[in-house]
């Protein structure tokens, strides 16, 4: 072989190891299929004719693109409760440095109005920290809240109460917890409070600040007002199968603690393991992590139709899985999909909307676009 020859076969290998390494794309994504023989009822809200925005209620189905809704829909036998939202819109995910986006990238855009680097937490390209809806809505007299089913030094929840130029930095981010201002907290990854390098007890801190804190979901439920700080398990939340409804109980709980507030409160909720049933392409529990997500919606629509003042908005970080929806059967609730990765893809990711202000949502925009909404709708100061 000639040594030009020896040399063009390097470069185009070293070349697709880079575009692989780059985009996350797996040669080992894989077909994947569910089916669903007892499928739920979904509520029927009617749409809201007042316009003011007192509360916002954002939630996040971390990697939850067209195809995973797509295939739940059809899985649920043609029905989820968020048909019921009528504004509907894009929203592009590429974050500073990289087109396919992480969720400490693309929640900063949407906690703060910034696109940042991959991998980091509420700060912009230069590390410099950024004020988030949070702390925004804070200083405006709202109270705020937090519920997710991940760890809470995960990106997501992070992004809304701590900052750091590094997701990784799982102890850092949980010690910075303490100078958030949300006044409802609950997820898991309770070893990174209290089982820590530096020995410190970071619930006994969160007492200090006021927090009532709670390890268990029966210690949560009974609080009935004032601030709460609830890590319910070590390590990761277990999947929608194991959790039940856990989900919707502290939204609702969280709900409730929130509007004692007269002056309105903005919560974000998390059906986190979305994501991770994405990475691993596994339909069948994706497919219940969906459910799970859309049963909380159809609750919570249901009690912001009664509130009127409520603008929920429902949208996905970016796509996991690369997934397309290839067949399946609306009278069967069967469904096959294939993914394309085993990590994120930068497709557009859907936003949906219901309640006041909703309609501000419709069109394609940056994630960004998502916080000077929200920004907008609530009269906050910036
Ligand atoms: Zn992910």
């Amino acid at each position: 072989m000639k040594s030009s020859f020896k040399l063009i076969l390097l470069i185009t290998f070293l070349l697709s190891v880079n575009s692989y390494g780059q985009y996350g794309s797996d040669r080992n994504a894989k077909s994947t299929s569910y089916s669903n023989d007892k499928p739920y009822e979904t509520a029927k809200v009617k749409p809201i004719k007042s316009k003011k925005v007192k509360n916002v209620i954002l939630m996040i189905g971390d990697g939850m693109g067209l195809s995973q809704v797509a295939s739940a829909w059809v899985a649920n036998h043609g029905k989820l409760n968020l048909d019921n939202c009528t504004y509907t819109g894009l929203s592009r995910t590429y974050c500073a440095d990289r087109l396919i986006t992480d969720s400490g990238a693309a929640g900063t855009a949407m906690a703060t109005g910034s696109k940042t680097n991959y991998h980091c937490i509420a700060v912009d390209t230069n590390g410099t920290p950024l004020v988030s809806l949070t702390d925004l809505a804070h200083a405006g007299g709202l109270k705020t809240g937090i519920v997710v089913t991940c760890n809470l030094p995960d990106a997501t929840p992070s992004v809304f109460c701590t900052n750091n130029i590094d997701r990784e930095k799982t102890e850092e981010i949980a010690a910075d917890y303490l100078n958030c201002n949300v006044d409802y907290i609950l997820g898991a990854g309770l070893e990174k409070f209290n089982k820590r390098s530096d020995n410190r007890n970071l619930l006994d801190e969160m007492i200090e600040k006021g927090y009532q804190v709670c390890t268990s979901w029966d210690e949560t439920s009974r609080i009935n007002q004032g601030k709460v700080f609830s890590v319910l398990k070590e390590g990761q939340m277990p999947f929608a199968r194991e959790r039940g409804d856990l989900f919707a109980k502290a939204c609702l709980h969280a709900i409730g603690l929130l509007n004692q507030n007269k002056k309105g409160f903005f919560a974000m909720f998390e059906g986190s393991r979305i994501d991770d049933c994405g990475h691993s392409n596994d339909m069948l529990r994706l497919v219940e992590e969906i459910f799970d997500f859309d049963k909380t919606i159809g609750m919570i629509m249901q009690w912001a139709e009664k509130d009127r003042k409520t603008l929920v908005i429902v949208l996905a970080d970016h796509e996991t899985g690369g997934l397309i929806m290839l067949d399946g059967d609306l009278k069967t609730g069967s469904v096959t999909g294939n993914c394309s990765t085993k990590s994120h893809s930068g497709i557009l990711v859907p936003v949906y909307a219901y309640g006041p202000g909703a309609k501000n949502f419709t069109g394609f925009y940056e994630n960004t676009d998502i916080f000077h909404k929200i920004v907008r709708l609530l009269k906050l100061n910036k």
